[in-house]
Order: C-alpha cells, then sequence, then structure tokens
C-alpha cells in the first residue's frame, strides 16, 4: 500500500492519478525512476528493499538487490498511452527485462493536509478512534487521540479497520503486542487502550516512528508502548516474546515476514496480518500455514483482507 513512507514531493490537488509501480534490480530501478520523472508531470519515488540487520533493536540496512520505483501519473492514462509508456521504458539500457508495471487509481495524492477532511470519528466494538482536533464523547472509556502527521493510518482504511476489529476481537488484557509497521501507531494505541502492558510499536520510516511517538504521548500510553524504527529480521530475532501480532503493511512484506512473526508468538498466540487485497490473500493463507500457524482465516472488509491465525499452544 502506498504508505506515505518514502513518498516523493506529492503534487498538490484534488485531481485523481495513476499510481505505476513496478520492482527490480536497483540498477534498472535508477533508470525507469529517471525516465519515469523526465516523462511524467507527476511525482517518482524510488523504494530500495530494506533488511534488518540487528536481532536486538532492529535496525536496518537498505538491500542493494532489489528497489520498487512508484510513480504518479495524471489521470487518466488510456491503454494506448500505457502502451506508449512501456514502450518508452524498453528502450531504456536495463540489465534485465522489464518487468509487468502495476497501476492502479488514486484518488488525491495531497496526503499531507487534504486527508483530514476524510478522517473523522471511527467506532470498531468499544474502540473509538478520534481526530486530535475533535474532542472525544464522555463516556467513550476506550477513546484514542489521533493525528497521523505524514505517517499512514486514521482507522478509515479498511485494512487498519480489520486490524483494529482483530485486535479488540482477541487482545486481551495482560497480552504482550507487537504492531510491525506501526504507522501512526493507531493499533498499537488499540492495543494499550485494550490493556497490553507492552507493545512494541516499530516502523522503518522516521515520519511514522516520530507520529507514533507523538501520538502515543497524547494519549499518555508511553508507560505501555515503546516505539522503535526497525522491523523484525526474517531469519533471526525474538522468539515466543508476543502473545499478539499485527502487521498491516503489504501481501510481500508480510508474506517475508510471516516466519519470523510465528516464531515471535507465544504458543497459543494469535496474529493478524492486512495490507493486501482479495487476490492475494490465498498467498497470505499459506504463507502463513507454511509459518506453523493454525486456524488460519480470511477476513475483508470492501476489496481488502485481512488473515488471521493462531499459533498452536504446545
Ligand atoms: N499500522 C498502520 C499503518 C500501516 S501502513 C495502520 O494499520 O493503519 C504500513 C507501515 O508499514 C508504513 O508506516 C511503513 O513505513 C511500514 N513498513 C513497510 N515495510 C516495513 C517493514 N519491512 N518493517 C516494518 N515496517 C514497515
Amino acid at each position: 500500500m502506498a504508505a506515505g513512507a518514502n513518498a516523493c514531493a506529492a503534487p498538490g490537488g484534488s485531481a485523481a492519478w495513476i499510481e505505476l509501480t513496478v520492482r527490480l534490480a536497483l540498477s534498472d530501478a535508477e533508470l525507469v525512476a529517471d525516465a519515469l520523472g523526465a516523462l511524467t508531470a507527476g511525482a517518482v519515488a524510488l523504494e530500495p528493499r530494506i533488511q534488518t540487520s540487528d536481532e536486538r533493536d532492529f535496525a536496518y540496512t537498505v538491500e542493494p538487490g532489489e528497489a520498487t520505483v512508484r510513480a504518479f501519473l495524471p489521470a487518466p492514462l488510456a491503454p494506448r498511452e500505457r502502451r506508449a509508456l512501456r514502450r518508452r521504458l524498453t528502450t531504456l539500457p536495463l540489465r534485465g527485462s522489464l518487468p509487468r508495471l502495476r497501476y492502479r487509481a488514486v484518488e488525491n495524492l495531497d496526503w499531507s493536509e487534504l486527508w483530514r477532511e476524510h478522517f473523522t470519528t471511527l467506532r470498531i466494538g468499544r474502540l473509538v478512534v478520534h481526530p486530535s482536533w475533535e474532542p472525544a464523547n464522555e463516556g467513550d472509556a476506550l477513546a484514542i487521540s489521533l493525528d497521523p502527521g505524514q505517517a499512514f493510518g486514521t482507522g478509515q482504511h479498511p485494512t487498519t479497520r480489520l486490524c483494529l476489529a482483530a485486535i479488540e476481537r482477541e487482545c486481551a488484557p495482560g497480552d504482550t503486542v507487537l504492531d510491525l509497521g506501526t504507522g501512526s501507531g493507531v493499533l498499537a494505541l488499540a492495543a494499550a487502550r485494550l490493556g497490553a502492558p507492552r507493545v512494541d510499536a516499530l516502523d522503518t520510516d522516521p515520519d511514522a516512528v516520530e507520529s507514533t511517538r507523538e501520538n502515543v504521548r497524547r494519549n499518555g500510553l508511553e508507560d505501555r508502548v515503546h516505539v522503535a524504527r526497525g522491523s523484525l529480521h526474517p531469519e533471526r530475532g525474538v522468539v515466543e516474546a508476543y502473545d499478539f501480532v499485527v502487521a498491516n503493511i503489504s501481501s510481500g512484506v508480510v508474506c517475508e515476514l510471516l516466519p519470523a512473526m510465528g516464531r515471535a508468538l507465544r504458543p497459543g498466540g494469535r496474529l493478524a496480518v492486512s495490507g493486501f487485497m482479495a487476490d492475494r490473500a490465498q498467498e497470505v493463507v499459506a504463507a502463513a500455514r507454511g509459518a506453523g500457524l493454525a486456524e488460519v482465516a480470511v477476513e475483508q472488509d470492501e476489496e481488502w483482507c485481512a488473515v488471521v491465525a493462531r499459533k498452536a499452544s504446545s
């Protein structure tokens, strides 16, 4: 999902845009990003893959191998124009062949401010997520006051709603929780409000870490939510440390990190992952089963999905 992370200088205005993404070797990605920058009136970002390098403080390094190019092009983009764009990119001196270009319509790119108009109070079971500039109702015991700043996560996105619902249903007071890809911290705060005495909130994006720290302070939950920049190591790292793990990132990152998430869970612990559409759900289900998780189920909100699962008790 476009998480605001690593995002480019987003063009303003409320016009609809087409997001183009393509993942390829870093040197080829640089060529493609440069060419798209010259060809489009929109913005282009180059997002390298990251690799965690330290199991204790979740630090990570940028991987030399592959990167994602993300470009925003003014809509509409007719099939003829898409074909012309592809033809133009195939003339570049790329080392490998040009992979499939993925397109997605984006309504509104000026997310730094315009999202505020769409951020209204949200209720999920006992949880109430409200914008920091609107007061909570008295009596909303489980209220979360949020200002996402530049980070992703007002609670309005279907994937966030799915994760909030899973947390509300499954998180018991006393559970220790890992929120991987915390964004604004919304899921970590929800778990803490529901009684988790310790929530580790991790994100690779420094803006997200900053937003989460502010939101944790705003909600007076500094003693419960621990925020750090980083991620889980795909192969090493924490073992049987959490009762609940949530990650709302993307099917690619989720599939890659599911074995690590499985290891990080205590026996009997539960997991909820999201950040993907229905067409990727079975891939994530398979990755969850491959990671040794049981009771794997798919939940859906609009065209978005979450996969929930449990680690066997012994
Ligand atoms: N949890 C929030 C935000 C989800 S957006 C919500 O549910 O609304 C996904 C977040 O994951 C972004 O902030 C992004 O920076 C972060 N992210 C992406 N890849 C990651 C990785 N490998 N490890 C940890 N965080 C990652």
